[in-house]
């Protein structure tokens, strides 16, 4: 079945869910056995292609493997998603056989989102990406059954989402060119850095635009005293802030960088699940929420709220990944300082229509759920 059929049959398959028709009657994707009053999971994989070749100091792809997930009960779905770039080292199959091993049907009331993540802890630890699809398509289901977006139901002013940064990845100089062209409808620029080419990349873009750049080093600089030099040249090119500067094991380097450098510091690579806030504030000035890291929304909004309490910066991240994704990262997107979701974008294959990117800001759907609807 393709993945547009695949989407399609949410509909047949909500009206199966009322019926005792069997799921199976409409072929793959994985689906267990089908039951009325019930959590029950879909999964299937798909591969993302990626706009431009993504480049970063450690690595390079054309595409992204990524499973798309539904929750359906009783005549509605939940839509979900988990998206896996190579180095955070899950992938389809580990993704497939964790959602494989799931059980949901226990479950007859979908807002126990919290003893839902506990039971997924039990099943297997780590495992992010696929415990996030699950989570995501609970909040779509749930915010359904409400009739609400998650941003109201947490009592969130869509007006106070950020704009979006726009990804710089490392490229040839004429490539570079192209994407701060194709990047005119953005207000931020996020530049991807690590390798011999940082300076050079910048006064690419400097001579085009003076539109404020924020980095990502990603974990690119091991030397301590040159990752000031450069923070103290990037505060001097109206860059906001500097994204995991240094590789993720040299803590007291970090915290030794930040109390120098003049631009904020951000914890990305470094930082995953909810007790790391607490280990990131010794080191870090703020922290990017992921919701392939956080295990999904549950998470991530106390990420935030624990972040801010503790008086650091926050930002909302995401991978290559579908409006699936992106679009309920953004739904705790009025709760940060800086918004990084352009993950949709950078990819060709998208799967759904959702949030908007208006004037260069976040711009959330007013619709129930995480917001998204299957393109046609
Ligand atoms: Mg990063």
């Amino acid at each position: 079945m393709n993945r547009r059929n695949f989407l399609k049959t949410a509909a047949l398959g909500a009206m199966a869910a009322a019926s005792p028709i069997s799921f199976s009657a409409f072929g793959e994707p994985t689906r267990q056995g089908f039951r009325p009053g019930r959590l029950n999971l879909v999964f299937e994989p798909y591969e993302l292609k990626l706009r431009h070749a993504f480049n970063l100091a450690k690595s390079s792809r054309t595409t992204t493997p990524d499973v798309q997930v539904r929750i359906e009960m009783d005549g509605l779905v939940g839509y979900g998603e988990a998206s896996m770039p190579p180095y955070l080292g899950e992938s389809v199959e580990s993704v497939t056989k964790f959602l494989s091993s799931l059980d949901l049907s226990q479950f007859t009331d979908p807002f126990r989102i919290e003893d839902i993540h506990q039971y997924m802890e039990s099943v297997a630890p780590d495992n992010r990406a696929a415990k996030a699809s699950v989570d995501i398509a609970l909040h779509d289901l749930t915010g359904k059954i409400m009739g609400q977006p998650w941003y109201k139901i947490w009592g969130l002013d869509p007006a106070k989402a950020p704009s979006t940064s726009y990804t710089i990845g490392i490229d040839k100089a004429d490539v570079v060119r192209q994407k701060v062209d194709e990047a005119d409808p953005y207000n931020v620029l996020k530049v991807k850095m690590g390798l011999d080419n940082d300076r050079e990349l910048v006064e690419i873009i400097r001579s085009k635009t003076d539109r404020p750049i924020c980095v990502d080093a990603n974990q690119g600089w091991s030397d301590k005293e040159k990752a000031l030099e450069m923070c103290h040249w990037l505060a001097d090119r109206n860059c906001l802030f500097v994204e995991q500067p240094m590789p993720k094991e040299m803590i007291d380097e970090t915290a030794w960088l930040r109390e120098r450098s003049p631009l904020p510091i951000i914890a990305d690579e470094f930082f995953q699940r909810l007790p790391d806030v607490r280990r990131a504030a010794g080191a870090y000035d703020g922290i990017n929420i992921k919701l392939m890291k956080s295990t999904g929304l549950h998470e991530a909004y106390q990420m935030a709220v624990l972040a801010r309490a503790l008086g650091m910066k926050v930002m909302v991240g995401c991978m290559t990944e579908t409006s699936c994704a992106v679009t309920a990262a953004a739904q705790i997107a009025p709760l940060v300082d800086w918004a990084d979701l352009d993950g949709n974008l950078l990819i060709a294959n998208d799967l759904f229509d959702g949030l908007k990117i208006v004037d260069g800001k976040v711009t959330i759907p007013d619709r129930p759920g995480i917001g998204v609807v299957p393109l046609a």
